[in-house]
């Protein structure tokens, strides 16, 4: 293999970020039924981070991968990604079910020994189960370093890497070689739609369907959900007029 960088985007079919998610009927999960799924936006935060880094470096960048976990529904998501200007992708086929952080590491450690890559690139969280887990899983099983929460990143000549991460009362700045983790926060772009004619084009984009049997992986299960609740609904406030008025409404309400 070359020198030459190539990129891992692991990318979550999740409930789409604009919509409220509901508990279903038996109260045994979250509803999934007639509602709209997409990518998980911090991990849409890393394929427009990857693309970038891609246009910018296209001497030293040699490929983008995407990969997903998941039914055959999340092919979807793969699509959006080739269309956004990833090369090639794999879904690894898990049908339902639901696959824990741990498990999901283990699984992208092997799409990574697959691939050959030397740079991931993934959500901070997906947020439908707000793990936050699988980067750092991730970099302990392949003893990579990890540049977690990033709001900026540099790609040297020398192809080290330098990530800025918003930190209390800052900015750290890190460096680091490949092979490299680096997880996304909010601020480190702005990820563009993708137009119709991009989506037709990516249909011809490479997209395999591995099993993880194949992979040598057997998904287990160790966190069982014991309950499931909406969170309380807020009380209606009240308005008061002046500072006299909030302090007799704190007292009333024994909050001072
Ligand atoms: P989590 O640790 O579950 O909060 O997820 C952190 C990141 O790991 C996500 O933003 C994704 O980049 C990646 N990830 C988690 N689950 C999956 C999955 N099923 N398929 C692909 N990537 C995933």
């Amino acid at each position: 293999m070359s020198s030459k960088i190539r990129i891992l985007v692991p990318v979550k079919r999740v409930i789409d970020a604009a919509l409220k998610p509901r508990i279903n009927k038996a109260g045994t999960g979250v509803e999934s039924k007639g509602v709209k799924f997409s990518m998980n936006p911090f991990d849409d935060i890393a394929v427009e981070e990857a693309v970038k880094i891609k246009s910018e470096h296209k001497a030293a960048v040699e490929s983008i991968h995407a990969v997903t976990i998941g039914s055959s529904k999340a092919q979807d998501i793969l699509r959006v990604a080739l269309a956004k200007g990833v090369d090639t992708s794999s879904l690894v086929d898990v049908g339902d079910a639901e696959v824990e952080p741990l498990q999901v590491s283990k699984i992208l450690k092997k799409v990574q020994e697959l691939k050959d890559s030397n740079l991931i690139i993934l959500g901070k969280q997906a947020i439908d189960d707000d793990s936050n887990q699988t980067g750092q899983m991730l970099a302990g099983l392949l003893g990579w370093p990890q540049a977690t929460n990033a709001s900026k990143v540099k790609i040297n000549d020398d192809l080290t890497v330098e990530v800025e991460r918003e930190v209390d009362g800052g900015v750290e700045v890190v460096k680091a070689s490949l092979p490299l983790i680096i997880s996304t926060d909010l601020r480190l772009n702005e990820p563009k739609f993708v137009t119709l004619p991009k989506m037709m084009k990516a249909k011809k984009k490479p997209l395999e369907v591995l099993k993880t049997d194949a992979l040598g992986i057997v998904i287990e299960e160790r966190l069982e959900t014991l309950k499931l609740e909406e969170p309380p609904a807020r009380k209606a406030g009240v308005r008061v007029s002046n500072v006299d008025e909030l302090i007799e409404k704190l007292k009333e309400l024994k909050a001072i």
